[in-house]
């Protein structure tokens, strides 16, 4: 039997490489050797092991971009070639929420590389139906960013945004560059970013964001009047970075009706002016994940030339050299935006 390499995180802070048998498929599935793999927010708290819903060991690899090697017989839309992403949610079919198609939010919800074995792997075997195709000429490391670009889709069609609105993202790691990139690409006429960080303002800035403001040394508020009007200020905030303070500027800096969009991820609970979301109308909107049509329109966004990730991916590391992609991060908090793990040439 084909073997393959295997990267276990057997406990926080440490991956071992196994052998493995290369999987089998069924009729339904695909196999598919590994290119890119993205590291991201949630698989650094994994590393920590400080997220609260995985148990070791576990195979990681959710952002990935891959080479189909073969396709089972009942597989229609793939070829030995294609390039592909997957859409990693493994939702049970049967809960109230999935009834509803909204299997994002599944009841028994697993993801890949955290509940579900990930893509850590030379090939990994996946459903068809979870694949989606990448333009033959993206390259794959853009193809394993499409992951995150599909959250902060998401997120831009939840807020609701219409051609000419104004927005403000908190927050300009991957995620929020990202959200702000798409707000523009769907419509919003004026995009503000903001962050402490003068090496994500400028990659965002790299990306056509047009202001880009250091809150350690500027007044947001004063740059939402200037630039959005101090009548008209933001229609949509975004919270980009799960921390308590910026939800607070966010409710803070809302007019009367701002949609306000929760896309971090908080590890703690948020004392909010509620008084202010009631009187005001503020609108608190969650986003979590994304479904399979999200990946389709990030593509297109970048196919069309509306979002821009190149900038966004500041190192590459080789598959066996996967935890030292990790000690990277940690150690280079302040010019980190993607990683990358490059698992085959
Ligand atoms: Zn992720
Ligand atoms: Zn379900």
């Amino acid at each position: 039997m084909e073997k393959m390499r295997q990267a276990v995180m057997t406990k926080a802070g440490h991956i071992d490489f196994t052998e493995v048998p290369v999987p089998e498929i069924w009729i339904e599935q695909v196999l598919l050797k590994v290119m890119r793999i993205g590291v991201c927010g949630s698989d650094i708290h994994v590393f920590h092991g400080k997220h609260p819903y995985v148990s070791f060991p576990l195979v990681q690899g959710h952002e990935v971009s891959f080479e189909v090697v073969r396709a089972g017989a009942g597989v229609k839309d793939f070829k030995p070639g294609d390039r592909v992403t997957i859409e990693p949610q493994v939702s049970c079919g049967k809960c109230f929420p999935c009834e509803q198609g909204m299997y994002n939010i599944c009841d028994n919800l697993k993801v890949i590389g955290f509940q579900a074995m990930g893509t850590a792997s030379d090939y990994f075997a996946a459903d068809a139906s979870r694949l989606v195709k990448l333009p033959s000429n993206m390259d794959f490391g853009s193809g394993a960013m499409i992951e995150p670009l599909a959250v902060a889709v998401r997120a831009v069609k939840k807020a609701g945004i219409r051609n000419g609105m104004k927005a403000l993202v908190l927050g300009a790691g991957p995620i929020g560059n990202l959200t702000a990139q798409t707000a523009k690409a769907m419509g919003a006429a004026k995009v503000i970013i903001a962050d402490i960080n003068d090496f994500r303002l400028k990659k965002a800035v790299d990306c056509g964001i047009d202001c880009a403001v250091n809150t350690s040394k500027e007044d947001l508020s004063a740059v939402v009047d200037k630039t959005f009007g101090s009548r008209e200020k933001a229609d949509v905030i975004f919270e980009c970075a799960g921390a308590v303070p910026l939800m607070q500027t966010a409710v803070s800096l809302a007019r009367k009706g701002t949609h306000i969009v929760v896309v971090g991820v908080f590890g703690e609970k948020v004392p909010m002016d509620m008084a202010l979301v009631n009187e005001s109308e503020l609108s608190v909107i969650g986003t979590a994940r994304y479904v399979i049509e999200d990946f389709k329109t990030a593509i297109g966004l970048v196919e069309k030339g509306l979002v821009k990730l190149q900038p966004l991916i500041t190192d590459e590391f080789d598959f066996l050299k996967y935890e030292d992609a990790y000690r990277h991060i940690d150690e280079n908090r302040d010019k980190v935006m993607k990683v990358l793990i490059k698992v085959n040439a």
